[in-house]
């Protein structure tokens, strides 16, 4: 018997029953807050289980958890940051204004946001649009996590602050981790800024730039495309 996988199932199902504290020390609150364990193995579940997730705070706020959408069979995988108030009504990433800046961004590397899964770091909306808190990502981090083994991409494109503290346990700067292709299990993930960042600073677009080509040579090498 795995006995940090029971123990972390009897307090989920005491969280569940509604009991809002645990009668448990330090350590064993570390484990919740960690939280990686879900029993969901297939998408299907997963997504389920996504749909009524209460599990932080942001539950209060958004309208609707945002799955993402797309390629499951082309390996490659898009990861922004949280989802937006437009996100957020119409149920998907990238919308509106953000749609057509993405496919830009996708065409200059001649992709299109066909060739990939595209979902967030964290599911659901922040109040007025504010970054996730660390336990707003604690609390989500297993749903992208899980969708990542489930899904296997072999070569993923992170967009913004946010995944970088998904990724790692000791949280690197973002500038640290930005446009180095880095092996992580099966597969390769390159971060990068956000399109939205990138319209308040314009002078990063060229940073950006400079990591699609990257982005472009991996796909290319990992495909095997000429
Ligand atoms: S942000 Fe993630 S953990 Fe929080 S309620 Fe939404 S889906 Fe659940």
């Amino acid at each position: 018997m795995d006995l940090v996988k029971e123990i972390k199932k009897y307090f989920l199902y005491l969280n569940e029953l509604g009991f809002n504290y645990i009668p448990a020390n330090k350590n064993f609150k570390k484990l919740l807050q960690n939280n990686t364990y879900l029993s969901e193995n297939t998408l299907e579940k997963l997504k389920n289980t996504l749909v009524n997730c209460e599990k932080c705070p942001l539950h209060r706020v958004r309208k609707q958890p945002i799955w993402g959408e797309g390629n499951l069979e082309a390996k490659l995988m898009l990861i922004s940051e949280f989802p937006d108030k437009d996100e957020d009504f119409y149920g998907k990433p990238f919308v509106g204004i953000m749609e057509e800046l993405l496919e830009k961004i996708l065409k200059s590397i001649n992709l299109t946001r066909k060739d990939f899964f595209i979902t967030h770091a964290v599911k659901c909306k922040t109040p007025g649009g504010r970054p996730p808190e660390s336990e707003e990502i604690s609390a989500c981090k297993t749903y992208l996590l899980k969708q990542v083994k489930l899904i296997k991409p072999k070569l993923i494109l992170a967009l913004g602050f946010t995944p970088p503290k998904i990724f790692f346990n000791n949280t690197p700067t973002f500038s640290s981790v930005r446009g180095q292709p880095i092996k992580l299990k099966d597969f390769i993930i390159l971060f990068t800024y956000h399109p939205s960042y990138i319209l308040k600073n314009p002078a990063v677009k060229r940073l950006l730039w400079e990591d699609l080509q990257k982005f472009r040579k991996l796909y290319e090498e990992i495909f095997r495309i000429s």
